[in-house]
């Protein structure tokens, strides 16, 4: 055994080779010499465990190299989403427009008036920001903004009801994403849960029976991803708000993905609007800003002054809060919306959503060929599908697309779409029947360029790359 490790070479033979000596001049001398070392340990380990071999000094060098280029790579970075799926959280749901681009770019590398109201120099409250503009789309009384819808849950539940209990239908206990529950959601905000209703009916009349000294609040939330199909009743929101205005307590409508406009002009039903909500009398309406709003990840809490000023005031205010990053991306995004014209030219989400399917048709037919002409692609092949908004949101809504469907030349279809994530930047497909599809709904037609790019670089039939250490 000792006499394998001998044949390892020192870390400053190595470093004299010629791949690290150019590694070390491209990037950092530390990053090279720590990456170095951490190989030798994994491959030390390795040797011994396996009775491996321990490769020629040249070869271990280039390998070194490649792999310390490989893990210096930012783990975050640009990706084209062909999934499909247009509200996908692991890729981070909605792009961002220009102009919230550039407002973040403008206020994020010096001050900033975050929290002084420059008129009058005094201090003012950051969420304030963002008010008017809200107001103007939405006619709300009040606002407040904090780093998420599930951290909108839980403040308007901590703020309006603690240590009591809230109403809820059995069919609204939701699940949202893996990680959002809303009963334990309601449980750190602490809050009682009083279920009413089966999972598939629920009448006013049941959130009525329920009502007793301790309540303090009736909460409808929007199931945004899943229906129940087949013999279904809920109490409308008016139903809802009469009966809490009858004993005065105040409705909380999350309505998950906040549509400032009538999504069913894009084949999207049943996607409550903010503005119907409030308009219904909802006390609080709650949903992201980055679902069908377009915007940046936060929580957006819309109602009536007196419950608004009860949650800016609660403690988890401070916890919750948004940077000032997220209030200029928001800002500059609702101020889109002033112009319908120009949210939809402007705000990324919305320009996929209206591409009308003969332009998607079309860009397929042209890719197709050109991507079956690589040497990694046997076969490209354009066909219809169905893409979905997803990111907790209406996954039952279907959204017509046309897809290019490829055959890789060699290899598994897996092996083909690890290859694309590994590209720059990443190409995110969806694997579908041995083939993987690439969905043009969710690709921005000045991509269709790189996803050729990404697929020309792969190259012909080589040997997969050895498993190295650390993987
Ligand atoms: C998506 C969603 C949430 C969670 O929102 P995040 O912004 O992901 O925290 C909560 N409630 C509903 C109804 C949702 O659709």
């Amino acid at each position: 055994m000792s006499n394998i490790f001998r044949n390892i070479p020192s870390v400053n033979e190595l470093l004299e080779s010629e791949p690290l000596k150019q590694l070390a001049a491209r990037a950092n001398r530390t990053v090279v010499v720590g990456g170095v070392r951490e190989f030798l340990d994994k491959m030390r380990k390795e040797v011994t465990a396996a009775a491996a071999e321990v490769p020629t000094p040249g070869e271990l060098a280039q390998r070194i190299a490649e792999w310390i280029d490989q893990t210096e790579q930012p783990a975050l970075r640009p990706a084209i989403n062909a999934t499909g799926i247009l509200l996908h959280t692991g890729l981070g749901r909605s792009p961002l427009a220009p102009a919230a681009r550039a407002a973040v770019d403008s206020i994020s590398t010096g001050y900033a008036s975050v929290e002084i109201d420059l008129p009058s120099g005094k201090r003012s409250q950051r969420m304030d920001v963002v008010a008017r503009t809200l107001r103007q789309l939405t006619d709300c009384e009040a606002c407040a903004v904090v780093n998420n819808n599930a951290g909108a849950t839980l403040i308007v539940l901590a703020a309006v009801a603690a240590g009591k209990e809230v109403i809820v239908s059995r069919g609204q206990l939701v699940e949202i994403g893996g990680s959002f529950r809303l009963p334990e959601v309601m449980q750190y905000g602490n809050v009682r849960l009083r279920e009413v209703g089966t999972t598939n009916k629920t009448r006013a009349a049941d959130y009525e029976q329920a009502i007793g000294e301790e309540t303090a609040a009736l909460l409808r939330v929007h199931p945004s991803n899943y229906v129940i199909r087949g013999f279904t009743e809920s109490a409308s929101l008016e139903d809802l708000v009469a009966l809490g205005h009858k004993h005065d307590l105040p409705v909380i409508d999350d309505i998950g993905s906040g549509a400032l406009w009538d999504f069913s002009r894009y084949g999207i039903d049943d996607e409550p609007m903010v503005k119907d909500s409030l308009k219904q009398g909802a006390d609080l309406v709650l949903f992201s800003g980055d679902k069908l709003l377009g915007g940046p990840q936060c929580g957006i809490i819309l109602g009536r002054k007196m419950w608004i000023d009860r949650v800016r005031r609660h403690p988890l205010a401070r916890a919750l809060r948004v940077d000032k990053m997220t209030l200029a991306a928001l800002h500059a995004t609702l101020k889109l919306y002033l112009d319908p014209e120009q949210a939809e030219q402007q705000i990324p989400l919305l320009r996929l959503l209206a591409t009308p399917i003969e332009n998607l048709r079309h860009r397929a037919e042209h890719l197709a060929p050109q991507l079956a002409a690589t040497s990694s692609i046997s076969a490209a092949e354009v066909v219809d599908d169905t893409a979905y908004l997803g990111g907790g949101s209406v996954p039952t809504q279907a959204l017509p697309t046309v897809c290019i469907a490829l055959t890789p030349a060699f290899g598994s279809v897996d092996h083909l779409a690890s290859r694309l994530r590994d590209a720059v930047p990443a190409v995110m497909g969806r694997v579908k029947r041995e083939r993987l599809l690439i969905d043009l709904r969710t690709v921005f037609a000045e991509q269709d360029g790189d996803i050729l790019a990404a697929l020309t670089s792969l190259g012909g039939n080589e040997s997969p790359a050895e498993p190295s250490p650390g993987e």
